[in-house]
Parts: structure tokens; sequence; C-alpha cells
């Protein structure tokens, strides 16, 4: 076969299809480009959610002839030297692929002026070809216009998504930059109208209300901690404001957005634990501040993800300062009064010699460097955290003892309550909701153990699925072969189930395993283990059909098992087992006290 060189245009063209994707991560990397720029302002404006035209402009330090020749070239950029600098990574950008890739794919073009100089340059390429430069004026900053995107890679055309999803794509990334940036000033156009627009602010909860709601950002409990590794800025949903889905839960590391690493989302939910119902979850914004030494953004080719040099320091700080705020904005009543043990988070900070983007972006303003703000609402005198585990630890030892041989089941109402009297107290247990704990504890238990029982099917349950479901399902059969629910493919998007545990009993599994499918793919970046507990919740809840009728030795199992649970009074979706009235209550509302 004979061998090819490859042309500059063509290899660009290919290393195009890595940094640009969609119309989204144009935006994401002009809009990165301001920001490495020091801009206070950035505006993007959109046309066919960024088909045909993505423009933004931004008032940052511009650039001279010189270099807006060079900043489309390949490899071109200014923030890096070497391969040294790559270990404390200042800016967004570092590897200078941006504008050679946008430009190789669009009608591309750059005006930008020179912060102090008088007037400025115009670049303009076709697809990375006809490269022009000529002078221009206009003011102090960058315009870059990115029109027709792909129009030379058809294939690429083919891929994109609806405008309306498109779009939305873009305008969740720009919400994410406008979040991890509140001292900078953003708006949004899309075919000329205003999609939003945020004025720069010092106040995070301010940005956060722009963006995310005022809803939201009314509730949220903000921590702020300095620590000599890393600086970290909370603001977080307490117990009774948790949320449906996971739309709120932003990170940034210096002030880049990234995903949530997968430990310190489990770290997340963990402090969370106790006092949030399983299907329910935190709305909650971690800002980090860490020396760029103390962290590898060069791991991600669109820089999502970041690795942490002490990462299990950095998560333990996170967990263990979230989960005393929580607990003690949840019970403000309890307060321990005894000096706090110096612990690593309540430390100082003893200041910091790193710089990261926005001192520079700020001392380019006002001549100064700035570390972090003050730390103000957080104040972990009040208790030291290991004391206070103890007075958790014993409030659930006494709810166990509290509970024994003593109760007694008075019957059932409604065929769907049972009444159970004990210790001065009349309980009200709904059936269903007790049944599902029961089941989803003893479903957890035996898996743990390793001893789950699981029945073969005489006859295998065969059923189909879309072809999404049919590759949700697929995804995941792994899973739930190893949780006894024994499925397997049968045919194209056709599906066979030959068994499944014991402990569900008499059930419709095809209808179950549909519905798991159908919750899995409503949240499809679950992690294994949350994906793993919905099976098993939403197996247990489907297995119990409310309104059965159960005998009154049945009743009398259920309680005793029931109070055998580790969390008796929720049911695995979080809402409440049982209704308690006291005997106290009982007589005052008798007018007998
Ligand atoms: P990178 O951001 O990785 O350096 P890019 O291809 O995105 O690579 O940009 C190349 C260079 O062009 C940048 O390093 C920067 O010097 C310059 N540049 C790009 N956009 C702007 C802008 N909006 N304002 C000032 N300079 C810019
Ligand atoms: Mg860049």
């Amino acid at each position: 076969m004979p061998i090819n060189i490859l042309s500059q245009e063509t290899v660009n063209k290919i290393a195009a299809g890595e940094v640009v994707e969609r119309p989204l991560n144009v935006v994401k990397e002009l809009v990165e480009n301001s920001l490495d720029a020091f801009a206070s302002s950035v505006t993007v404006e959109i046309e066919e959610a960024g088909k045909k035209l993505v423009r933004v402009s931004d008032n940052g330090c511009g650039m001279d002839k010189k270099d807006l020749e060079l900043s489309i070239l390949r490899h071109a950029t200014s923030k890096i030297e070497n391969f040294e600098d790559l270990s404390h990574i200042c800016t967004m950008g570092f590897r200078g692929e941006a504008l050679s890739s946008i430009a190789a794919v669009s009608n591309f073009d750059v005006k930008t002026r020179k912060k102090g100089e008088l007037s400025g340059w115009k670049l303009s390429s076709n697809g990375g070809k006809n490269v022009s430069v000529v002078p221009c004026s206009g003011s102090e900053g960058t315009i870059t216009e990115v029109r027709d995107l792909f129009f030379n890679v058809p294939a690429r055309q083919k891929f994109l998504k609806s405008d309306s999803t498109e779009r939305s794509r873009i305008i969740s990334s720009f919400e994410e930059a406008a979040l991890a940036n509140p001292e900078i000033s953003f708006k949004m156009l899309s075919e000329n109208k205003t999609v939003f627009s945020s004025s720069k602010t010092d106040d995070k909860l301010e940005r956060i209300s722009d963006i995310l709601g005022k809803d939201f950002a009314k509730d949220l409990i903000n921590i702020k901690i300095e620590h000599p590794k890393v600086i970290l800025d909370i603001y977080f949903t307490g117990r009774d404001n948790s949320l449906a889905n996971k739309k709120f839960q932003h990170l940034f590391v210096n002030s880049r957005p990234v995903n949530y690493p997968r430990q310190l989302i489990y770290y997340v939910y963990q402090a969370y634990r106790e006092s949030m119902p399983r299907d329910r979850h935190p709305g909650i914004l971690i800002y980090i501040t860490i020396d760029p030494s103390e962290m590898d953004v060069n791991i991600h080719p669109t820089k999502r993800e970041v690795k942490f040099a002490d990462e299990q320091g950095v998560y333990d700080i996170i967990y263990k300062s979230l989960k005393n705020a929580i607990i003690s904005h949840a019970h403000p009543e309890i307060k321990i009064n005894s000096e706090p043990k110096e612990t690593e988070i309540l430390r100082p900070h003893t200041g910091s010699n790193f710089k990261y983007r926005h001192e520079k972006s700020r001392s380019f303003s006002n001549g100064g460097s700035v570390v972090a703000e003050p730390i103000s609402k957080y104040n972990p005198k009040n208790y030291s955290i290991d004391k206070y585990a103890n007075v958790f630890a014993k409030q659930q030892e006494f709810v166990s003892e509290k509970f024994d041989e003593n109760i007694k089941v008075l019957g059932q109402a409604f065929n769907a309550y049972i009444v159970v009297e004990n210790k001065g107290e009349l309980y009200i247990f709904d059936q269903h909701a007790a049944a599902e704990r029961i089941r989803y504890e003893v479903y957890l238990s035996q898996i743990k153990a390793q001893s789950l029982r699981v029945q073969q099917l005489l006859i295998p349950e065969t059923f189909d699925m879309s072809p999404s479901g049919a590759s949700v399902l697929k995804a995941n059969i792994a899973l739930f072969n190893e949780l006894g629910i024994i499925v397997e493919e049968f045919g194209q998007n056709v599906f066979r189930i030959t068994a499944y545990p014991s402990l569900l009993g008499n059930v419709a599994i095809k209808q179950i395993v549909k519905t798991i499918v159908s919750d899995i793919e409503e949240d499809k970046n679950a992690e294994i283990k949350e994906k793993t507990d919905k099976i098993i919740r939403s197996a247990c809840r489907s297995s119990i059909k409310a309104g059965d009728s159960v005998s009154f030795v049945e009743t009398k199992k259920m309680i005793s098992d029931l109070f055998k649970c580790d969390h008796p009074f929720t049911c695995p979706h979080g809402r409440p087992t049982a209704y308690k009235i006291s005997l106290n209550e009982l007589e005052k509302f008798f007018k007998r006290k």
C-alpha cells in the first residue's frame, strides 16, 4: 500500500475532531480564551444554535499583530512554554489547539485590539485557508466569530442534534462558566434575543441566584474553609431542601467547571446520608481553590476532569466539614460546649503563596494580589466533631433499645395500616412502606453476605424493548446478574429472564425489569453504587402491592422484622413508614390532662 503524508489541512481537520465536536465546544473554548485574557465582561451570541454563528466578544487584553497571526497555528499558545509548565496550570487553556481546530472547520474571523494600542487587527480565514490579517478599528479586547461550523466536514454536521438540543447544551455550559466566575459579567444572545445576562459581583450567592434561581439560592447554606492545602467555598441545600434530581450539583476547581469525581460525589452523599431520603438529591456547589501544582488538569481531552495530588486529603476535608455543617444546621439546638479539638480542618489558613487566574486578573485591575475571602459564617467553635459523633451514636442506640418484645400489634386498618402499641406510644404503620423497607434490607444483607437466593423460572420470561431501552439494559446486564436478576440477550432488542431473587416473591419480573431500565435511563450518569441501589429499591417497591390484606400472624412478623431493620422509620424511598401518637397527646386530645 502506498503511504501518503497528509497535508496540514487534513491533519488540522482530523485534529479538530478532538477539540470541536459540536457548537458547544466552540463556545466553551472561546469563552475560556476570554477568561484567560483577563476579560471582565464576556458576551456570546449564537445563531441556529451555533451552527450558523458563534460570536464571543470580550474586553480582555487583546493581541498584537504578531500574536494574532500565531494564534491560529496549531500548538501556538501564550500560556505555557514547556512541559514543566503543565504542572502548575493557572489558565483555562494551555494546549494551543482551540483556535487552529475551530478555524479549520469554519469561516473564521478574529478582530482584536491589544490594551494600550490605538488600533487593532482583523484575521480572516476559510476552513483554515486564505488567511489574511488587515488593520481594523474597534475597542480594546477581542471578538471571535465562527460562521458555518463544519461547512467543510459534512460528516460532522450529521452528528449534530436538533437546534434546541445543541442550544440547550451551549446554554448549560455558558451557565457553568458564569457560575464559576461571578466576578465577570456574562451575557448571552440567541437569534439576537437575550437569553441571559448577569453583571459581575463579589458575592457568589448573587451569581448563583441569577443563574440557578432565587428559590434555589435563598435556602442555601454556605461554609468557607481555609486550609493550608485548599480553600473551599461550599453552597449547599440543607436537610429540608433536597431535590428530585442532580441538576444543581456543580464543582469548580480554580474557577474551572469540572465533573464531580466519582469518589467525591460519593462522599457528598455520605455526608448527607442520615438526613436525606434515598431518592432525593442535594443541591451543592463546591468551589475549590488549590495550588495548581497540587492537581492535574491534563487528563481529559476537554479538561472536564481533574486529579488532585492528595485526593483523599481534599475529599476528607470536604466530607467532614460538609457533614458537620449539615448536622449543625439541622440541629442548631445541640451545642457541645467544649474547646474544639485541633483537627485539620479547623486550623487557620496560614497564607498561601500560590497564584491562580483571578489573582492575576484582579492584580491586573487593582494592582494588588488577592487570596480568598475571609472565613465568615462557618464557626466550628461550637462543637467538636468527635464528641458530636458520639451523641449521634447514642441516639441511634436509644432508638433500637426502645423497641423490644413489649410491642403489641393491635390489628390492621383499611387493609393498608398496622396499628401497634409500644411503651406509651401508638404507631400506625404504612404496611406497604414497611414491607418495602424490610425487603430492601433483606436484599441488601443477602448481597453483602453473598447469600442471595434466586428462584429459577420454569419457563423463562421473554420480552422486547425499545432500541434505547435495550442499549441501557445491555450496558447493565452484568449488574442485573450480580443482583440476582438473571437476564440475557435473546435476539435483536429481545431479552429473557431465567431467574430472580426469591425474596421478591411471585412477581411480574419482566415488568419490574422494564421499570428499572427506564429509571436508569432517566439518570444515565448514575454511578454503579447508585444504580445498584436504584435496582434494589425499584425491585422491592414493585414487588409489593398496596391494599393486599395480611393475616394477623403476618403483621406481627412484619413488625418484628421491621424493628430489626437499620432504619425502621423510613421506606427505602425516604417516605415515613409510621405515624406516631403518644399517650400524652391522646390524653390531651380527650382533655384528660
Ligand atoms: P490556548 O488557549 O490553549 O492557548 P488557543 O488556540 O485557544 O490555545 O489560543 C491560542 C492563543 O491565542 C492563546 O494562547 C492566546 O494567547 C491567544 N488568544 C486566543 N483568544 C484570545 C482572546 N480572546 N484574547 C486574547 N488572546 C487570545
Ligand atoms: Mg484556548
